[in-house]
């Protein structure tokens, strides 16, 4: 069968190269794509912006399935406009991925529900963010409500830092369009984990449990990005704790959005903080993460086909899940000033333009590059995903970073202490 994977980046990239491993799938297209999935896929240019394009081309494709990538589309209901249209597609409807796309409605929604989260306050002017933040203490967390591709979360450490931000916010100046509803937080500490659910409307599946590395800076320090790397091993969450999240969080959550009559279908990524009070949700992402699902997929056994169809059709309870033992972890070579302005179209060395260039230990999954003229060059901030699984995280990463050695374009930097915090035990 033929499937259209939507978006770009590394997920795509790491979502193409799952399902092409699916004996049932014998054709793959990716729209936008990169330079690197065009070597195991048909690529096609789509704006992942234009619902209206997004739609054309899925009809034009017609594909057996269309997976959907990023959170944009989603937002945008092109869920909704291949469903209405007889075509089957994985993902979220624009209902349901408001879990993602608005944090008042996923705040509103966790309080309805008994989803434990940190305490908020939902503001829509800026006299009302002056007055809730009476009752904040500091350091006091400033949510844009909308889809700000990680811009959109400020930890502000006194109460005329976060009126700033918020006003920032409100007028457009720092996210580039105003912002109608801000979420004031409390700011809460503990370690952070991913948790990955496959959910098919009724049932929450969990498939993995993953940590990202979003500063830019070793030590976690520096401007927040995109995610400069991640890792996925067995011992992020206990077996335990591992049940209680996913009966207190992704199935209550599952069963809320069907009891309000919007179920969710997808992968449900819950951005978990572990509090001395219990796992707390920081955020609800209503895909796959960048560049989590790079890690991820390399310990996937599953047929990650079955996994979407399950999710589709409603069966998704009882279906095994099987993970390799051990660990994965993914390492972004990025661009230099990235995730500042960063310049594009660099030569990137050590990687054959025309072939996967992966070996049984490593593989390249590329977030921002293109072909042109026959050579790979960089067209994004995120450039390489270098992602490897093992019996362990350490032997895991000295396979990257010993890959990393033989790649180089002008500027690139990357973290090298990805894994660090699993490492220190
Ligand atoms: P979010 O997009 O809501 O996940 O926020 C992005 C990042 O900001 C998270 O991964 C956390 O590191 C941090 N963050 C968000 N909310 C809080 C909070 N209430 N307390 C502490 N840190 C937070």
């Amino acid at each position: 069968m033929k499937i259209l994977v939507i978006g770009g980046g590394g997920r795509e990239h790491a979502l193409v190269w799952s399902l092409l491993k699916s004996e049932s799938v014998s054709e793959a297209v990716c729209a936008p794509g990169n330079g690197g999935i065009a070597a195991i896929a048909r690529t096609t240019p789509v704006d992942t912006n234009n619902l209206p394009a997004m739609i054309a081309l899925v009809e034009a494709e017609n594909p057996a399935l269309t997976v959907i990538g990023p959170e944009v589309p989603l937002s945008l209901g092109l869920v909704d406009e291949l469903e209405r249209r007889h075509l089957r597609v994985f993902g979220p409807t624009k209902a349901a991925a408001q879990l993602e796309s608005s944090k008042a409605f996923a705040k509103a929604f966790m309080q309805r529900h008994g989803i434990p989260t940190a305490a908020h306050a939902l503001c829509t002017t800026l006299d009302e963010v002056r007055e809730q933040l009476q009752r904040f203490s500091v350091p006091v967390v400033v949510k844009a409500s909308g889809l700000a591709a990680g811009k959109g979360v400020v930890i502000c450490n006194t109460r005329l830092d976060a009126e700033s931000i918020a006003a920032q916010m409100f007028s457009g100046t720092l996210l580039g369009e105003p912002e109608t509803e801000i979420v004031l937080e409390e700011f809460l500490t503990g370690e952070e984990v991913s948790f990955f659910a496959l959910c098919d409307g009724k049932t929450a599946l969990p498939i993995a449990t993953a940590q990202d590395h979003k500063r830019v800076g070793e030590g976690d320090t520096g401007p927040n990005t995109g995610g400069m790397g991640a890792y996925s091993t067995d011992g992020l969450l206990t077996p335990a704790m591992q049940q209680w999240v996913t009966k207190n969080i992704a199935q209550k959550t599952v069963d809320g959005m069907r009891s309000e009559g919007t179920p969710f279908k997808g992968i449900l990524f819950v951005g978990l903080m572990m509090t001395s009070r219990g796992p707390m949700v920081l955020e609800f992402n209503t895909r796959w993460g960048d560049p989590e699902t790079e890690a991820i997929v390399l310990r996937l056994q599953t047929d990650i086909l079955e996994l979407f169809n399950a999710a589709i059709d409603g069966n998704a309870q009882g279906l095994p899940i099987r993970l390799k033992a051990g660990a994965s972890a993914t390492v972004i070579a990025a661009s230099g000033g990235y995730p500042g302005k960063y310049a594009s179209g660099k030569l990137i060395h050590g990687i054959n333009p025309e072939a996967q260039n992966n070996s049984e230990e490593v593989v390249i999954f590329h977030a921002g590059t293109a072909l042109k003229d026959g050579q790979l060059v960089t067209t994004g901030g995120r450039v390489l995903a270098v992602s490897a699984a093992a019996p362990d995280l350490q032997t895991a990463l000295d396979r990257i970073y010993a890959r990393l050695e033989t790649i180089s374009f002008e500027g690139m930097h990357y973290r090298r202490d990805i894994g660090y915090r699993a490492l220190r035990g």
